[in-house]
């Protein structure tokens, strides 16, 4: 099928991405952030934790720790798991974006869940280990963060990315060529590899992204960018991502994540000399603490979420400032925008402190002004 160009926003798109953000927006305040908050509160002041600390202890021996981490884990997805399959299954339906079925979601959410239980469970313990070990464990949590970050950026294109997507190369050679002209042009050489990923068994959203270090690295397009988008199109998706990469912004959030570590440590043990004897919790080394530690450390995100969206969306407008300058093609990255707001069903205007504190990336109407305004700078 011919895809139309230039793309025009669709207005009833426009008048049902206003409800479907909302709605989503909501739900994800609810879901994510409150009710973990409240199961961190009830768990600490009905004594539960101290509970499930003991039941841990009586059935783990030495392996109490991780028993815990297990049993805590369960709990909160299970708190969460009614909300969650309203809003990424039966919402996401109601708006035709979803093309999975139940079971194929169910599939999906217990890999998530197992991953999450593969990845969660050894930090969290080697973190408790440290903690028992030394007086600066948190320094050492840092460093380690780092570490675990450049092991997952690495392993993710080759283990993680595949449990959830089928890929194959990407074999399409006159729009290889065009995205390997760009990375020549910008004089990046070393990614060899691109990868289609099928998006369309699962939803109707667009997306692409540079994944892996190393010898993972490689482009990753998704089938609903290629079928769906023209060729300039892509080359200014493919384009913007590739101002990440030079940017290295995912280096920026992993030095910023690292960085604060260590006063976010400082703070939770300042938090735990004052109250954990409140809850009956022996000190931050105690098992029965992690829902205190996970309360302090989320509401300390809450803080300084603005702060961390206004940066990301300022990386953001780099790249797509990155991508004009290296296409040139204003019209393309218009038409693009427009047509994944619409398909993505993305509020294209939200509400200045909406924006502030919840989008990473700044809302398609600033995307296409300035764009427009870097066309008019640039003319010729
Ligand atoms: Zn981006």
């Amino acid at each position: 099928m011919a895809v139309k160009y230039p793309y025009e926003y669709d207005p009833e798109k426009r008048r049902i991405a206003k409800i479907y953000t909302k709605t989503k927006i909501v739900n994800g305040i609810f879901n994510s952030m409150l009710l973990p908050i409240v199961f961190y509160v009830v768990l600490l002041y009905s004594g539960i934790s101290l509970d499930i600390r003991d039941l841990s202890l009586a059935w783990g021996g030495v392996f109490y720790v991780p028993l815990y981490i297990v049993i805590f884990l369960t709990m909160i997805t299970a708190v969460q798991l009614p909300l969650s399959f309203y809003s990424e299954f039966v919402y996401e339906h109601k708006y035709g974006l979803s093309n999975q079925n139940v079971r194929a979601w169910l599939k999906d959410f217990f890999k998530e869940l197992a991953l999450s239980y593969v990845i969660s469970v050894p930090i969290l313990t080697g973190l408790y280990v440290l903690i028992g070990m030394t007086p600066l464990w948190y320094v050492y949590a840092a460093l380690i963060y780092i570490c675990l970050t450049a092991f997952f950026d690495y392993i993710y294109p080759i283990v993680i990315f595949p449990i959830f997507y089928k890929t194959k190369p990407f074999e399409d050679e006159g729009m290889r060529k065009k995205i390997f002209d760009i990375l020549d042009k910008m004089g990046v050489k070393n990614i060899k590899r691109i990868d289609v990923a099928c998006e369309s068994e699962k939803s109707n959203k667009a997306n692409a992204c540079f994944a892996g270090i190393g010898g993972s690295k490689r482009i990753i397009l998704f089938d609903t960018l290629v079928s769906g988008f023209t060729a300039d199109e892509v080359e200014t998706v493919v384009a913007h991502e590739l101002g990440h990469y030079v940017h290295k912004d995912i280096l920026r959030f992993t030095v910023i994540e690292s960085l604060k570590i260590v006063p976010v440590f400082l703070v939770i043990i300042a938090v735990f000399e004052r109250f954990s004897s409140m809850f009956g919790i022996g000190g931050v080394s105690d098992i029965a603490g992690l829902p205190l530690l996970l309360l302090v450390s989320s509401a300390i995100e809450i803080v300084l979420m603005g702060p961390m969206m206004a940066y990301s969306r300022k990386r953001e407008k780099a790249a797509d400032i990155f991508a004009l300058e290296a296409t040139g093609k204003v019209d393309a990255q218009v038409s693009c925008e427009k047509r994944l707001c619409d398909m993505n069903l993305s509020d294209d205007s939200a509400h200045p402190l909406v924006e502030y504190f919840l989008f990473s990336h700044p809302c398609a109407e600033k995307r296409i002004e300035y764009a427009l305004e870097w066309g008019r700078e640039n003319k010729d």
